[in-house]
């Protein structure tokens, strides 16, 4: 048994390269507090740092009181807020390419990846993709858990998506992304939508936070058949802290371990990264009307009482040395895939 100061040095030693969260609802949260001005620094930054996060997967969200009239507005003002923000901070850069997220770290700036999370901002003009590129989308998944103009999500159910694939107009958007290279997330969509992505795609295909079925059998979730697609392309399976377990007792960090377990066991250790989506504190701020509704359409989140925001992030590399895994295979973990599809796909 190693001293828990030997254990901290090799925490400390393991997460002096950042860590890469590849989702967060970071502007949907600046944009409900625009009028805390610096909200990014007093709040976000003190968590960021003590979880040494590198690089963070900001998502644009749009809630379902704002759709679909305001979705593009909303959306545009999510975007002008994390500038804003930025703009005030100097431990913060957005960026663009791998290239910018690799100076971005060598300056000790957590880089920020602008991602949108479901396309309702588009509405249905493939136009206004190349503008949200233009601001610095740089990864998009098609929908959340409801439908859109592109396509439908995964319920949270193990049964009961929409049958159906992609529309015209969501095709169109996968292809207009592999041209600008935006990278395709798969978080969310249905099965029958992941597998036309799979088959209109070449490049490495990518989920940013989610499940594994074995241990949460969700469609919202992915099967272990998706898993291996994520493997044969290459890509990277984010694993969710959200949805690590449909009962309390079991939402633990050593449950979350679990499911990165399962996806080494079945694609390698080269395919497995970190999508926290930590979302208690944005959950908890929401009105008690919305609470409920979201918990009646989608699911009651079962939070990891060690694992609820990026300050915990040490707790889960505590864990992983607990279960044994080799300082190779953690920096893998913790943001060596990330930045390798960074590296691929940017
Ligand atoms: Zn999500």
């Amino acid at each position: 048994m190693k001293s828990s100061e030997e254990i901290e040095a090799r925490v400390e030693r393991l997460h002096a390269g950042g860590l890469v969260d590849m989702h967060f609802d970071l502007p949907m949260d600046l944009y409900e507090k625009r009028n805390q001005l610096g909200f990014l620094v007093s709040h976000y930054l003190p968590e960021f740092e003590a979880g040494d996060i590198g690089v963070v997967g900001a998502a644009l969200y749009i809630e379902d009181r704002y759709l679909p009239e305001m979705g593009l507005r909303v959306a545009l003002d999510q975007v002008a807020r994390l500038y804003t923000e930025v703009e005030a901070a100097d431990r913060f850069e957005i960026c663009k390419t791998n290239k910018e997220i690799t100076r971005a770290r060598k300056a000790s700036q957590i880089a920020l990846l602008i991602t949108m999370e479901g396309v309702e901002p588009l509405g249905d003009d493939l136009n206004l993709l190349q503008v949200f590129y233009q601001l610095g989308v740089r990864m998009i998944g098609l929908t959340h858990a409801r439908s859109n103009a592109a396509g439908s999500g995964g319920i949270f159910a193990a049964s009961g998506s929409s049958s159906d694939g992609l529309t015209a107009f969501g095709r169109e958007v996968v292809q207009e992304c592999e041209r600008l290279s935006i990278i395709i997330d798969l978080a969310h969509i249905n099965p029958k939508g992941f597998e036309e992505i799979a088959d209109l795609t070449k490049r490495p295909l990518i989920v940013s936070h989610t499940n594994a079925r074995k241990f949460y059998d969700v469609e919202r979730n992915i099967s272990d058949e998706q898993i291996k697609i994520i493997g044969q392309r290459g890509g990277v399976v984010g694993v969710n802290a959200i949805l690590v377990s449909p009962n309390a007792e079991n939402a633990t960090s050593d449950r979350y371990v679990d499911h990165i377990e399962h996806v080494i066991n079945l694609i390698g250790i080269d395919h497995v990264g970190i999508g926290f989506d930590f979302c208690e504190y944005l959950f908890q701020q929401l009105p008690e009307d919305i609470r409920n509704e979201i918990q009646s359409k989608l699911t009651t989140p079962h939070f990891i009482p060690d694992l609820t925001n990026h300050s915990h992030a040490r707790n889960f590399t505590r864990k992983l040395i607990e279960r044994g895994f080799s300082d190779a295979d953690i920096e893998k973990i913790l943001r060596g895939n990330w930045l390798r599809i960074f590296e691929q796909l940017l």
